[in-house]
C-alpha cells in the first residue's frame, strides 16, 4: 500500500482556496468593502477550484494504485499486465477534471481495458452523474434549454439542450421500468397472499383505524399523431427553424399563434421517442439561438436539425391545411392517465378551502393502461391505503375507472364516492336548458344541489321524474331525463352525509391539483406538442421526481446538495 501524503494533498488542494482568502483578506484590510454577495461568490468560486483539484489529486493516488491481483474480464486469466498510464477527462459539477490511469491488458487473450474507470464509475460520455442529475432535475421543471440555461448559471457546467432531452428519455424510460418492475413484484406477492389467505393458509392482516383514498382522472397533452411527428433531413430546408405552434383548442379559447422569435413564448420542446432508435430532437419554436439546420449535427447519429412543418392557425387562409379547429391534423390531444393515493390524515387545510397533501403517491401513463392499474395498487400498498378500514375511491363517475377500481380492490372495504363537483355541473347543465328566464336558474339549481348534498339524491330522482311529465319542450324533457338518469345510476355514490361524517373527501380537488402539478405545469405551457414517447418518458421522471424515494433510487450516486453538506 502507498503511503498517504495527506499534508501535501491538502496543501495543494486547499492552494485555490487559500490564495483567494490572501487576497479578500489583503484587501480587506486596506479597508475595501464589498457587498457581502460578492465576498460568498468568490469564495463559492475558490472552494469550487479547490474541489477541483482535490478530485483530480485523490484520483490521481487511486489511479497510481496497481490493483491487486487482476483479471482479465474476457478471459478470466490471472496473467494480467500493465500498459502504460492514458490520459482521460469527464465533466462534473466542479468543473472539468482531467486524470491518468492504467491500461490493462490480458497476456492470454490480450484484452485492454481500463480497470480504473469501473471501479470508480467514471462516465462513459462526458458528463458525470451530478451533472446529468442536476440537468434532469431542473428539466423535470423548465424547458430543456431553459433548464440547461439555469444549470450553467448555477453551477457553471451544463450540456447542451439536446443531450438534456436524450438523458430525458433514456432516464425516463428507466424510470418507467423500475415503476413497472416494482408493481410487477408487489402483484406477484399479492397473488401469492390472496391465494393464502382464500386457503386459510394465512390470516389477512387486522386493518388500522382510518382510511385511505385514490383517485383516478385523465388529463390532455397535445402530441403528434403517430407518423407525423416532425421529421429529420431535409437539412437544406432552412426555413426548418420557424417553428410556429399551436394552444390546445380544446380549452376553448381561440388558438393563439406563437411566432418563432416570439421571445414572451418558452421553449415547445419535442422529444422524440428514443424507441425508435434515433437520437431525441427538438424541435424549437421561438428560439432563436438554434442554429440553422446545416450548421452542426444535434447527437452522433442524427443528420441534422428537424425539418418542422409546423401548424399555425391559419385556418382561415384559404389553402391551409388546418381543420375548422384551428389545430393541425397532424396534432391530436390525448389523454394521460393519472392516479393518485394517499391517507386521510395526510389531508390537511393549509387555509380555508385550500387543501394540502403531506403525503401522496402518483402514478401516470400515456400508453400503458394495463399496467396502470398495477402500479396503481402498488402505490395504495406502498402509501398504506390497504391496511386502512376503508379505502375511499373518489372520481368523477366515468365507467372505466369505476368498473376498473371496482375489481382491483374487489377485495377491500371500497367506499365509491362521486366527487360531488362533478354532480352540481350536471345540475347546473340542466338548469339552463330547462330554465326558460335566465333569473329564475338558480332557484331551480340550487336546492337540487342542497338535496343532493344533504343526501336527498331519491327525493331529486322522483322530484325531476314528475317535473318531466309536467314539460311540455321536448329539449327541457330531455335535459331532465338526462338529468333524472345521471343521478339513478351515480345514486349509490352520492351519500354524502355519511362521507362527511366519516371524513371522506366529496370533492376530488386533490387529482385535478395533481393533474395540474404533474402534467399541465410541464406540458401544456405554450406552443407544447409532444411526441408520445417523449410524454412518456417525461411523465415518468416527474412521478419519479415528487415520489418519495423515488428519484434517489434512479440516482444512486445521490449528489450532496448544499442543504445537506
Ligand atoms: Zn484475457
Amino acid at each position: 500500500m502507498r503511503r498517504p501524503n495527506a499534508a501535501g494533498t491538502i496543501l495543494q488542494a486547499l492552494e485555490p482556496m487559500a490564495k483567494k482568502l490572501t487576497e479578500l483578506e489583503a484587501r480587506t484590510l486596506e479597508g475595501v468593502a464589498m457587498p457581502v454577495a460578492a465576498l460568498m461568490g468568490e469564495l463559492v468560486m475558490a472552494a469550487r477550484a479547490a474541489a477541483r483539484r482535490g478530485t483530480e489529486l485523490l484520483l490521481q493516488q487511486a489511479a497510481a494504485v496497481v490493483p491487486a491481483e487482476p483479471s482479465c474480464p474476457a478471459c478470466s486469466s490471472r496473467n494480467v499486465g500493465s500498459h502504460g498510464f492514458e490520459p482521460t477527462s469527464f465533466i462534473g459539477r466542479v468543473g472539468r477534471v482531467e486524470l491518468s490511469r492504467r491500461r490493462l491488458e490480458c497476456g492470454a487473450c490480450k484484452h485492454s481495458w481500463f480497470d480504473f474507470d469501473e471501479r470508480w464509475r467514471l462516465p462513459a460520455g462526458d458528463y458525470a452523474d451530478d451533472v446529468r442529475e442536476a440537468t434532469e432535475r431542473l428539466s423535470c421543471r423548465l424547458g430543456f434549454r431553459e433548464a440547461v440555461d439555469e444549470l450553467e448559471h448555477l453551477w457553471g457546467v451544463a450540456p447542451d439542450a439536446s443531450t438534456a432531452q436524450r438523458w430525458t428519455i433514456q432516464d425516463g424510460q428507466r424510470a418507467e421500468q423500475a415503476v413497472a418492475a416494482d408493481a410487477k413484484q408487489h402483484w406477484e406477492r399479492y397473488e401469492q397472499r390472496a391465494h393464502a389467505v382464500a386457503a386459510g393458509e394465512q390470516r389477512d392482516e387486522a386493518r388500522t383505524q382510518g382510511f385511505g383514498v385514490i383517485e383516478v382522472d385523465g388529463v390532455h397533452v397535445l402530441t403528434w399523431k403517430p407518423g407525423q411527428e416532425p421529421r429529420k433531413g431535409a437539412a437544406s430546408n432552412t426555413k426548418s427553424v420557424v417553428a410556429a405552434v399551436v394552444e390546445p383548442a380544446a380549452e376553448g379559447h381561440e388558438p393563439r399563434k406563437v411566432a418563432a422569435n416570439d421571445t414572451e413564448a418558452v421553449g415547445a420542446a419535442v422529444v422524440e421517442p428514443a424507441a425508435e432508435g434515433h437520437e431525441p430532437r427538438k424541435v424549437a419554436a421561438n428560439d432563436t439561438s438554434v442554429p440553422a439546420p446545416t450548421a452542426t449535427s444535434v447527437g452522433s447519429e442524427s443528420s441534422g436539425r428537424v425539418d418542422h412543418q409546423a401548424p399555425s392557425t391559419l385556418s382561415q387562409v384559404a389553402g391551409s391545411p388546418m381543420g375548422p379547429t384551428g389545430r393541425s391534423p397532424r396534432v391530436r390531444g390525448r389523454e394521460v392517465c393519472m392516479g393518485l393515493t394517499y391517507l386521510g390524515e395526510d389531508a390537511c387545510e393549509e387555509s380555508p378551502g385550500r387543501g394540502v397533501l403531506l403525503e401522496r403517491r402518483y402514478v401516470a401513463t400515456l400508453n400503458h393502461r394495463e399496467d396502470f392499474w398495477k402500479q396503481l395498487h402498488a402505490a395504495a400498498q406502498a402509501q398504506g391505503v390497504l391496511a386502512r378500514q376503508a379505502v375511499v375511491r373518489l372520481s368523477d363517475g366515468g365507467a372505466y375507472f369505476v368498473d376498473r377500481s371496482a375489481e382491483l380492490f374487489r377485495d377491500q372495504p371500497l367506499v365509491g364516492i362521486l366527487d360531488i363537483q362533478h354532480g352540481k355541473q350536471h345540475v347546473w347543465e340542466a338548469g339552463h336548458k330547462v330554465v326558460a328566464d335566465k333569473k329564475d336558474l338558480r332557484d331551480w339549481v340550487l336546492p337540487r344541489i342542497d338535496a343532493i348534498r344533504d343526501g336527498r339524491v331519491g327525493s331529486v330522482i322522483l322530484d325531476l321524474a314528475e317535473e318531466r311529465e309536467r314539460r311540455t319542450v321536448q329539449q327541457q324533457r330531455e335535459a331532465i331525463e338526462s338529468l333524472r338518469g345521471y343521478l339513478d345510476r351515480h345514486q349509490q355514490l352520492m351519500d354524502y352525509p355519511r362521507y362527511r361524517k366519516a371524513g371522506y373527501p366529496v370533492a376530488s380537488a386533490a387529482v385535478e391539483s395533481a393533474n395540474k402539478r404533474l402534467v399541465g405545469r410541464r406540458f401544456k405551457q405554450g406552443g407544447m406538442i409532444w411526441s408520445e414517447g417523449g410524454v412518456e418518458a417525461m411523465v415518468a421522471l416527474r412521478v419519479a421526481f415528487y415520489n418519495p424515494g423515488a428519484w434517489g433510487r434512479l440516482w444512486p450516486h445521490a449528489a450532496p446538495t448544499a442543504a445537506a453538506a
